[in-house]
């Protein structure tokens, strides 16, 4: 019986004694203890009548038990479903009815709401918090800490991840076996993981980076987490000297940066730092390695696909960019319109192929046509352009690219231009519906702890270096900008918002 996930994932670890998880308080976890309680798991999935390919929905606090319930599900051929802690319980009723779950999962606090959606749905509802407790590992504990291992392949479905549904229906990415385990292959081998390696986590584990590119990866390295319940920057730093690796979203290294206790000295010891998720500004990659020495390395990927591209362990991290494909993943720069090829160095459209590629958007056989293409290529919905050395870069979504008097404006230029200006911390570029243009180009800017912005000032100053249809017509200073648990800037909460105060 072979379950390829899980055998390279988890099996390989049944008698290792050696600590998978540091948790808060000096608490630890070994990979067997670990194994058990998954086992424990799987056992009471499968006791309560969940056959393989069944979904199992989590919204559940990050934990080391959380963790365990994507092992259970590997080892008995379900699939892990882990719903972002963030969303209301008339969110987690479409998840759970478009996906047909059999049971869901959730928090003590949750469990008074989302009682009506289980049953509206048919799914059998229990408890697991963050702490650990609940019905769900208290009917578990009796049962045995060995699981038979269900049979599965490559081909059969591992996970589905909802994408994060800015724009209309959030849909059900299916991922099989071969896509989570390619992928962390690929990268356990090109960022170098040994068992040596002590991962700093701190991201969460809804997402693809928190749980299948740091969880996968240090699990078939057979290494270590420092496994934090959340961001926490004086627990961070606290913990620092104990890592040799930590995996972020932006956000996380600009809170770093913010803070006179993130020295060199404290990253001495440090082997690698990785960025995604959301785009890093160049800024912070310089401003970076200039407080540590250590140059960040980002990397590019989505819910559908894993990771894509990575700028190289040796060699040149380039600032700005995402490095280069991945082996395995073929990637190219398409003409929105014609998916036609363009030539090097023009944006448009990022396409993607390989075995990290999705097996399509559960039920959706009309959005998977759209998106993927019969030959395997994957429309990304990200606009990029590759350098003459090759490097990726990122210029923005797809749906954020601003139309105006019928001229393509790309945000990401403009907002680089907004970021260098006197005063200002980061800034936006959002467009919003004009009556004669289409839409009219909307800056937002926020300033800098305790600095004042001169607009007219701001104004005149990148009318310098931008054609006149990408100016601006409107500049709005906001204290922060509205981004996600993942760091990413909410363009539609700031065009919802701005559409009303603009016009
Ligand atoms: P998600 O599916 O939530 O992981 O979001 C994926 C999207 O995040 C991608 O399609 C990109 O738009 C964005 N993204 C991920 N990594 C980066 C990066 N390094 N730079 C810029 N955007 C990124």
């Amino acid at each position: 019986m072979t379950n390829p996930l899980y055998d390279t994932l988890f099996g390989q670890h049944h008698q290792n004694s050696a600590v998978f998880l540091q948790l808060p308080g000096g608490k630890t976890l070994s990979y067997e203890g670990f194994l058990g309680m998954a086992a424990q798991y799987a056992g009471y999935l499968t006791q309560i009548g969940l056959t393989p390919g069944d979904r199992v929905a989590v919204q559940i606090e990050k934990s080391p038990e959380a963790l365990a319930v994507y092992a259970a599900c590997t080892q008995a051929g379900l699939v892990f479903l882990p719903l972002n802690t963030a969303y209301t319980a008339d969110e987690v009723a479409y998840f759970v009815e478009n996906s047909g779950a059999g049971i869901l999962l959730c928090d003590d606090r949750k469990h008074r709401d989302l009682t009506p959606v289980a049953a509206r749905c048919g799914a059998r509802l229990e408890t697991l918090n963050g702490d650990g407790s609940g019905s769900f590992t208290q009917h578990a504990a009796s049962l045995p800490q060995t699981f038979e291992t269900v049979a599965r392949s490559e081909d059969d479905l591992a996970a589905f991840l909802y994408t994060s549904g800015t724009t209309g229906r959030s849909k059900g990415a299916m991922l099989n076996q071969g896509n989570l385990l390619s992928n962390a292959k690929v990268l356990t081998d090109f960022w170098r993981f040994t068992q040596d390696d002590v991962l700093l986590h701190a991201l969460p584990i809804f997402h693809t980076h928190g749980l299948f590119v740091a969880t996968n990866i240090t699990l078939l390295a057979g290494g270590q987490m420092i496994f934090l319940p959340k961001f926490d920057l004086d627990q961070v730093i606290a913990d620092m000297p104990r890592a040799t690796t930590m995996m972020g979203v932006p956000t996380f290294y600009t809170r770093l940066l913010g803070d006179a206790r993130f020295t060199k000295d404290l990253t001495a010891h440090m082997r690698l730092f990785v960025s995604g998720s959301a785009p890093l500004l160049a800024e912070t990659h310089v401003q970076f390695e200039g407080r540590t020495g250590h140059r960040i390395l980002e990397r590019y990927g989505m819910t559908e696909t894993s990771m894509n591209t990575s700028n190289p362990y040796e060699g040149e991290r380039r600032a700005g960019t995402v490095g280069f494909p991945l082996p395995g993943v073929e990637l190219k720069i398409t003409d929105s319109q014609t998916g036609a090829t363009l030539p090097q160095g023009e944006i448009g459209e990022i396409e993607v192929r390989g075995p990290n590629v999705f097996q399509g958007y559960w039920q959706m056989p009309e959005k998977t046509a759209e998106e993927l293409r019969s030959d395997g290529f994957f429309i990304t919905g990200d606009l990029g352009q590759i350098d003459a050395d090759g490097y990726v870069s990122i210029v923005g979504r797809n749906k954020d690219l601003i139309i105006a008097g019928g001229y393509n404006i790309y945000p990401k230029e403009i907002e680089l231009l907004l970021d260098q200006q006197d005063g200002v911390l980061e800034s936006a570029v959002i467009g919003v519906p004009h009556a004669d243009f289409g839409e009219s180009v909307v800056g937002i800017l926020v300033p800098m702890p305790g600095a004042t912005l001169d607009l007219d000032h701001i104004k005149a100053s990148i009318g310098k270096s931008l054609a006149r249809f990408k100016q601006p017509q409107t500049l709005v200073i906001l204290p922060e900008l509205p981004r996600n648990t993942m760091g990413k800037v909410q363009k539609n909460a700031l065009r919802e918002q701005l559409v009303v105060s603009v016009n």
